[in-house]
């Protein structure tokens, strides 16, 4: 969701919250660790819980560039769980460092946007 899509959500019921606060809550759960945030630059950005306070399955995204569409798709993660084993055992080897999670997204044109 966009924090203007929570401001509507969230306008209902309680209407004396304002773009600001919701501005400011979600840069803090950000931090926190609650919610990642997907940049599409001039400010405007989408965010979602992440695996850890959410009940949604590991899942990687799908971007569309011109309508900002975010798809999570969960179908193709075990062949990529293959490599990203393989590259995060290698990486943990050379870097000494601890991976324990990794975000995948890729980029593109939704089919919508490419038949437009
Ligand atoms: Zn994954
Ligand atoms: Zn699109």
């Amino acid at each position: 969701m966009s924090a203007e899509d929570i401001y509507m959500a969230v306008h209902q019921s309680n209407p004396g919250i304002g773009l600001t606060t919701i501005y400011r809550t979600l840069e803090l759960l950000e931090q926190t660790g609650i919610v990642s945030k997907f940049e599409f630059g001039h400010g405007r950005a989408k965010y979602e819980l992440t695996e850890k306070h959410s009940n949604k399955k590991h899942h990687h995204h799908l971007i569309c560039k011109k309508c900002r569409k975010i798809i999570d798709y969960t179908d193709f993660v075990k062949e990529e769980q293959e490599y990203i084993n393989k590259a995060e055992a290698g990486l943990q080897k050379k870097y000494g460092f601890d991976i324990d999670d990794h975000l995948i997204h890729f980029y593109g044109t939704c089919p919508d946007c490419k038949n437009a």
